[in-house]
């Protein structure tokens, strides 16, 4: 049973519901093909139906862990690290990423931005939801956009978000991949007749790694 104390320190973002924390390689978008050490932070309430790691959801079947921790195991094993989730900024990210940043590492986030961005970043992808769309200025500082594509909609969607980003954004489709057979041809087809957007696909799946 998670105490009051461990709550509140949960809430500054000292501790985090650690869902699981590995290193491997980085399957999608920009810096897909490195190496990267994965931690992922329980915790999502944007509920996308299609979403693939829904034992994410409820944080509190994660186990509230020192931020401490969680650095020193990422040091040992890559200088970047992906900080994802279930949603990672349905937390304080300020405290984990300090520490990171005191250990030199490169900080990663993947985000829907359904919260206000906190934390320090050396890279940020938004990957945004209808149901729970991004707040704040994540749109500014976003690096990366990575809409996930499922149906024909989600072109309009992607080009709605695509109006919203900074102009050094680097714009991606990705099919879902329950649905890559179908999509897969849409989008390249897409591509073709608007190059501004390139194709991501979860090249970890096909690799079979995490
Ligand atoms: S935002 Fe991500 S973790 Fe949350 S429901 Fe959607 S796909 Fe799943």
């Amino acid at each position: 049973m998670v105490t009051e104390k461990v709550m509140d320190l949960v809430n500054q973002g000292l501790m985090l519901p650690l869902m699981e924390e590995f290193y491997t390689i980085q399957g999608e978008g920009y810096h897909k093909g490195t190496a990267a050490y994965f931690i992922r932070v329980g915790g999502c309430d944007v509920g996308c139906h299609w979403c693939d790691v829904k034992e994410s959801w409820n944080a509190e079947t994660h186990p509230p862990t020192d931020i401490d921790s969680i650095v020193a195991n990422a040091a040992q094993y890559s200088n970047t690290i992906v900080v994802t989730g279930g949603e990672p900024l349905t937390w304080d990210m300020g405290p984990l990423t300090e520490g990171l940043k005191a250990k030199n590492l490169q900080t990663h986030i993947e985000t829907s931005g359904a919260y206000p961005l906190t934390g320090i970043w050396d890279w940020i992808c938004l990957s945004p939801k209808k149901n729970k769309l991004p707040v704040g200025d994540v749109y500014d500082k976003t690096d990366e956009l990575k809409v996930i594509v499922y149906n024909r909609h989600d072109f309009i969607f992607a080009e709605e978000q695509a109006e919203k980003v900074n102009n050094n954004c680097v714009l991606y489709l990705q099919p879902e991949w329950s649905v890559r057979e179908k999509m897969i041809p849409l989008i390249v087809d897409y591509v073709m007749k608007n190059p501004k957007w390139k194709i991501s696909l979860q090249t970890h799946k096909y690799l079979n790694i995490p």
